[in-house]
């Protein structure tokens, strides 16, 4: 009887195993297929205050570029525009000059925050808001001029 090689058998066992890896409660994936942040990022099951989606649908990169264009301490409220896509707006609060002597009301504005292309200006739609990891926020026009690709939508790299 060799207990000693039974001994090493279980311990290598064990050893083997390693630490568990564990299943991600977001993207369903494994913990070894996040970078560390990411990993923090999908286990709190956080809303991104910029598109509403979940830290699934964001690469690390895309969820540090919508943070980015989040203004902070700003107030903050999302808008629908018409029956159309919910889009986050900061509360813009002014007086109107007064009048007769009398203040008017404070007038409240809520201003639709968009992610500018980086190359032309124009606000990004919203397909382009949610590549903008891809796309380095630009538009997607700019990204095919830059790339030299034709400028095909259903074509578009996809996450
Ligand atoms: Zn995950
Ligand atoms: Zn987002
Ligand atoms: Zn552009």
């Amino acid at each position: 009887m060799n207990y000693g090689n039974q001994l090493l058998q279980k311990l290598s066992k064990h050893k083997g195993g390693g630490k568990m890896s564990m299943k991600c409660i977001t993207c369903d994936k494994q913990d070894t297929e996040h970078s560390k942040k990411l990993w923090q990022l999908h286990q709190k099951k956080k809303l991104c205050v910029f598109c509403n989606e979940d830290s699934s649908q964001h690469s690390e990169r895309l969820w540090e570029i919508h943070e980015e264009v989040v203004p902070k301490n700003t107030k903050l409220a999302p808008m629908l525009l018409g029956r159309g896509p919910r889009v986050l707006a900061k509360i813009v609060k002014w007086n109107t000059v007064k009048t007769n002597g009398k203040d008017s009301p404070y007038h409240v504005e809520y201003v639709p925050i968009y992610m500018h292309c980086g190359e032309c200006g124009t606000a990004l739609g919203n397909a382009e808001e949610m590549l903008a990891d891809v796309l380095e926020k630009t538009c997607l026009q700019c990204f095919c001029d830059m790339t030299e690709q034709e400028y095909k939508w259903y074509e578009s790299p996809r996450v």
